[in-house]
């Protein structure tokens, strides 16, 4: 048997769904359109490489994938819900 606890304030979430709600944010690079200038045609591509090569050794996993994508899922009682969306991001000024 599933039981679910909302995320948010650690209470026991109805079996039946009818006090769950599923929060989903996804986070990822935005790719803007590929420009290339001339300098950009003549930099030294192998050096650039083993920079970026480097810089990889010495990241780990979690660094290399925030960098990219990265997804989260939680369990929200109708409460944590409501608060979330009234400030979905509190580390911006409302
Ligand atoms: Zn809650």
């Amino acid at each position: 048997m599933i039981k679910y606890r909302c995320d948010g304030c650690h209470r026991d979430l109805r079996r039946d769904g009818s006090d769950h709600f599923v929060l989903k944010i996804e986070t990822f690079a935005a790719a803007g359109a590929l420009e290339f200038s001339k300098e950009d045609l003549e930099k030294d591509h192998r050096a650039e490489m083993q920079s970026i090569m480097r810089d990889l050794a010495c990241a780990t996993p979690d660094d290399i994938e925030d960098q990219v994508y990265r997804s989260f899922r939680f369990d929200l009682c109708p409460a944590c819900h409501r608060a979330y969306l009234k400030q979905p991001l509190p580390l911006l000024p409302s």
